[in-house]
Protein backbone atom coordinates (compact mmCIF):
# COMPACT_ATOMS: atom_id res chain seq x y z
CA UNK A 1 0.00 0.00 0.00
CA UNK A 2 1.09 3.36 -0.94
CA UNK A 3 0.24 6.70 0.75
CA UNK A 4 0.94 10.13 -0.80
CA UNK A 5 1.63 12.71 2.40
CA UNK A 6 1.64 16.47 1.27
CA UNK A 7 2.55 18.73 4.78
CA UNK A 8 4.21 21.28 4.62
CA UNK A 9 5.61 21.36 8.24
CA UNK A 10 8.93 19.57 7.57
CA UNK A 11 8.91 17.56 11.19
CA UNK A 12 5.36 16.91 11.21
CA UNK A 13 5.99 15.64 7.59
CA UNK A 14 8.64 13.44 8.58
CA UNK A 15 7.29 12.27 11.73
CA UNK A 16 4.28 11.25 9.69
CA UNK A 17 6.24 9.25 7.05
CA UNK A 18 8.37 7.67 9.64
CA UNK A 19 5.19 6.50 11.25
CA UNK A 20 3.49 5.38 8.07
CA UNK A 21 6.68 3.40 7.30
CA UNK A 22 6.74 1.37 10.27
CA UNK A 23 2.93 0.56 10.04
CA UNK A 24 4.14 -0.77 6.68
CA UNK A 25 3.04 1.79 3.85
CA UNK A 26 5.20 3.15 1.07
CA UNK A 27 5.39 6.85 1.16
CA UNK A 28 5.88 9.64 -1.11
CA UNK A 29 5.80 13.25 1.08
CA UNK A 30 6.08 16.28 -0.42
CA UNK A 31 5.56 19.74 0.58
CA UNK A 32 4.06 21.67 -1.83
CA UNK A 33 0.79 21.24 -2.66
CA UNK A 34 1.50 21.56 -6.82
CA UNK A 35 3.49 18.98 -6.55
CA UNK A 36 1.23 16.99 -4.40
CA UNK A 37 -1.64 17.65 -6.97
CA UNK A 38 0.55 16.35 -9.84
CA UNK A 39 1.91 12.89 -7.78
CA UNK A 40 -2.24 12.37 -6.99
CA UNK A 41 -2.66 12.86 -10.96
CA UNK A 42 0.34 10.70 -12.32
CA UNK A 43 1.01 8.08 -9.66
CA UNK A 44 -1.21 5.40 -8.64
CA UNK A 45 -1.81 5.95 -4.47
CA UNK A 46 -4.29 4.07 -1.94
CA UNK A 47 -4.40 6.77 -0.06
CA UNK A 48 -3.28 10.22 0.37
CA UNK A 49 -2.71 12.06 3.79
CA UNK A 50 -3.47 15.91 2.51
CA UNK A 51 -2.44 18.97 4.73
CA UNK A 52 -4.94 22.05 3.66
CA UNK A 53 -2.73 24.97 4.50
CA UNK A 54 0.40 24.17 1.65
CA UNK A 55 2.57 26.33 -0.72
CA UNK A 56 2.23 26.13 -4.02
CA UNK A 57 -1.66 25.17 -4.49
CA UNK A 58 -4.00 24.91 -1.56
CA UNK A 59 -5.02 21.24 -0.23
CA UNK A 60 -8.25 21.70 -1.15
CA UNK A 61 -7.70 23.19 -4.92
CA UNK A 62 -5.27 19.80 -5.02
CA UNK A 63 -8.47 17.77 -3.90
CA UNK A 64 -10.65 19.25 -6.16
CA UNK A 65 -8.83 18.71 -9.01
CA UNK A 66 -7.90 14.95 -8.42
CA UNK A 67 -11.52 14.42 -8.22
CA UNK A 68 -12.96 16.37 -11.36
CA UNK A 69 -9.79 13.82 -13.16
CA UNK A 70 -11.79 10.61 -11.28
CA UNK A 71 -9.04 9.92 -9.50
CA UNK A 72 -10.82 8.03 -6.20
CA UNK A 73 -8.27 7.31 -3.77
CA UNK A 74 -9.12 7.80 -0.50
CA UNK A 75 -8.13 11.17 1.15
CA UNK A 76 -7.55 12.10 4.83
CA UNK A 77 -7.51 15.66 5.13
CA UNK A 78 -5.26 17.51 7.94
CA UNK A 79 -5.82 21.13 8.91
CA UNK A 80 -4.94 23.21 12.17
CA UNK A 81 -8.07 24.75 11.89
CA UNK A 82 -11.30 22.82 13.28
CA UNK A 83 -13.98 24.88 12.17
CA UNK A 84 -16.64 23.42 11.08
CA UNK A 85 -17.04 25.34 7.56
CA UNK A 86 -13.30 24.32 6.96
CA UNK A 87 -14.86 20.50 7.54
CA UNK A 88 -17.63 21.05 5.24
CA UNK A 89 -15.74 22.57 2.75
CA UNK A 90 -13.30 19.60 2.57
CA UNK A 91 -15.52 16.76 2.56
CA UNK A 92 -17.30 18.71 -0.75
CA UNK A 93 -13.89 18.87 -2.35
CA UNK A 94 -14.45 15.10 -1.89
CA UNK A 95 -12.37 14.36 1.58
CA UNK A 96 -13.29 10.80 3.15
CA UNK A 97 -12.28 11.98 6.68
CA UNK A 98 -10.88 14.02 8.41
CA UNK A 99 -8.26 15.06 11.29
CA UNK A 100 -7.50 18.09 13.25
CA UNK A 101 -3.92 19.32 14.68
CA UNK A 102 -2.58 18.00 16.84
CA UNK A 103 -3.22 14.66 16.27
CA UNK A 104 -2.02 11.58 17.58
CA UNK A 105 -0.08 9.23 15.13
CA UNK A 106 -1.83 5.94 15.87
CA UNK A 107 -5.48 7.63 15.09
CA UNK A 108 -4.17 8.80 11.68
CA UNK A 109 -3.00 4.85 11.01
CA UNK A 110 -6.46 3.33 12.39
CA UNK A 111 -8.27 5.72 9.93
CA UNK A 112 -5.59 5.25 6.82
CA UNK A 113 -6.17 1.29 7.27
CA UNK A 114 -9.95 1.73 7.48
CA UNK A 115 -10.45 4.00 4.60
CA UNK A 116 -8.60 1.62 2.55
CA UNK A 117 -10.11 -1.21 3.49
CA UNK A 118 -13.34 0.26 2.74
CA UNK A 119 -12.24 2.10 -0.16
CA UNK A 120 -11.87 -1.88 -1.60
CA UNK A 121 -15.18 -2.98 -1.03
CA UNK A 122 -14.20 -4.66 2.63
CA UNK A 123 -16.77 -3.82 6.03
CA UNK A 124 -14.55 -5.78 8.21
CA UNK A 125 -11.03 -5.19 9.68
CA UNK A 126 -10.08 -9.05 9.24
CA UNK A 127 -9.67 -9.87 5.87
CA UNK A 128 -8.91 -13.96 4.74
CA UNK A 129 -8.36 -15.42 1.81
CA UNK A 130 -8.19 -19.34 3.06
CA UNK A 131 -5.79 -19.89 5.55
CA UNK A 132 -3.65 -16.48 5.71
CA UNK A 133 -5.30 -13.38 7.57
CA UNK A 134 -4.50 -9.69 7.67
CA UNK A 135 -5.88 -8.01 11.11
CA UNK A 136 -6.06 -4.72 9.07
CA UNK A 137 -6.10 -3.00 12.39
CA UNK A 138 -3.39 -4.56 13.90
CA UNK A 139 -1.20 -4.53 10.49
CA UNK A 140 -0.44 -8.16 11.41
CA UNK A 141 -0.44 -11.66 9.19
CA UNK A 142 -1.44 -14.61 10.13
CA UNK A 143 -1.22 -17.97 8.33
CA UNK A 144 -3.31 -20.94 9.92
CA UNK A 145 -4.00 -19.17 12.84
CA UNK A 146 -0.23 -18.72 13.48
CA UNK A 147 1.52 -15.10 13.21
CA UNK A 148 3.30 -14.82 9.93
CA UNK A 149 6.19 -12.84 10.22
CA UNK A 150 7.16 -10.72 7.12
CA UNK A 151 9.75 -8.04 6.11
CA UNK A 152 8.58 -3.90 5.22
CA UNK A 153 8.33 -5.03 1.84
CA UNK A 154 6.47 -8.36 1.93
CA UNK A 155 4.05 -7.17 4.17
CA UNK A 156 3.17 -4.00 1.37
CA UNK A 157 2.95 -6.45 -1.39
CA UNK A 158 0.72 -9.02 0.41
CA UNK A 159 -1.27 -6.78 1.99
CA UNK A 160 -1.86 -5.52 -1.26
CA UNK A 161 -3.01 -8.53 -2.71
CA UNK A 162 -5.13 -9.22 0.94
CA UNK A 163 -7.02 -6.43 0.11
CA UNK A 164 -7.42 -7.19 -3.77
CA UNK A 165 -8.30 -11.34 -3.71
CA UNK A 166 -8.87 -12.93 -7.05
CA UNK A 167 -7.83 -10.05 -9.18
CA UNK A 168 -5.14 -10.53 -11.38
CA UNK A 169 -2.60 -8.02 -10.25
CA UNK A 170 0.19 -6.85 -13.40
CA UNK A 171 3.18 -6.43 -12.15
CA UNK A 172 3.60 -2.58 -13.26
CA UNK A 173 0.59 -1.90 -11.02
CA UNK A 174 2.11 -3.88 -8.29
CA UNK A 175 5.22 -2.27 -8.13
CA UNK A 176 2.71 0.98 -8.14
CA UNK A 177 1.50 0.59 -4.91
CA UNK A 178 4.75 -0.97 -3.73
CA UNK A 179 7.37 0.91 -4.13
CA UNK A 180 7.77 4.87 -3.48
CA UNK A 181 9.27 6.64 -6.53
CA UNK A 182 10.49 5.34 -9.24
CA UNK A 183 9.56 1.60 -10.17
CA UNK A 184 11.42 -0.38 -13.22
CA UNK A 185 8.98 -2.97 -14.08
CA UNK A 186 11.80 -4.92 -15.57
CA UNK A 187 13.76 -4.92 -12.32
CA UNK A 188 13.69 -8.86 -11.27
CA UNK A 189 13.25 -7.02 -7.82
CA UNK A 190 9.59 -7.82 -7.24
CA UNK A 191 9.85 -11.51 -8.39
CA UNK A 192 12.45 -12.05 -5.99
CA UNK A 193 10.17 -10.40 -3.09
CA UNK A 194 7.29 -12.76 -4.81
CA UNK A 195 9.52 -15.81 -4.51
CA UNK A 196 10.21 -15.11 -0.70
CA UNK A 197 6.53 -14.81 0.15
CA UNK A 198 5.62 -17.48 -1.80
CA UNK A 199 8.05 -19.78 0.30
CA UNK A 200 6.46 -18.31 3.36
CA UNK A 201 2.94 -19.05 2.55
CA UNK A 202 3.67 -22.26 0.82
CA UNK A 203 2.13 -23.71 -2.28
CA UNK A 204 -1.56 -23.01 -3.25
CA UNK A 205 -2.25 -18.94 -2.10
CA UNK A 206 0.01 -16.94 -4.57
CA UNK A 207 -0.34 -17.96 -8.16
CA UNK A 208 1.79 -16.76 -11.39
CA UNK A 209 -0.68 -15.79 -14.18
CA UNK A 210 1.90 -16.24 -17.31
CA UNK A 211 1.78 -13.15 -19.15
CA UNK A 212 -0.48 -11.06 -16.95
CA UNK A 213 0.92 -10.59 -13.18
CA UNK A 214 0.36 -12.60 -9.65
CA UNK A 215 -3.01 -13.61 -8.01
CA UNK A 216 -3.92 -14.17 -4.61
CA UNK A 217 -5.88 -17.15 -4.77
CA UNK A 218 -7.21 -20.37 -2.16
CA UNK A 219 -6.91 -22.48 -4.96
CA UNK A 220 -4.38 -25.86 -5.48
CA1 LIG B 1 0.34 23.62 6.44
Amino acid sequence: MRILVAEDDAALRKRVAAALHEAGFAVDAVADGGQAEFLGQTEDFDAAVLDLGLPGMDGLSALARWRDAGRDFPVLVLTARSRWHDKLAGFNAGADDYLTKPFQLEELIVRLRALIRRSAGHAHPRLACGPLALDVNAGRFSLAGDPLALTAQEFRILAYFMHHPGKVIGRGALGEHVYEGGFDPDSNALDVLIGRIRRKLGPGLLHTVRGQGFVLRDAP
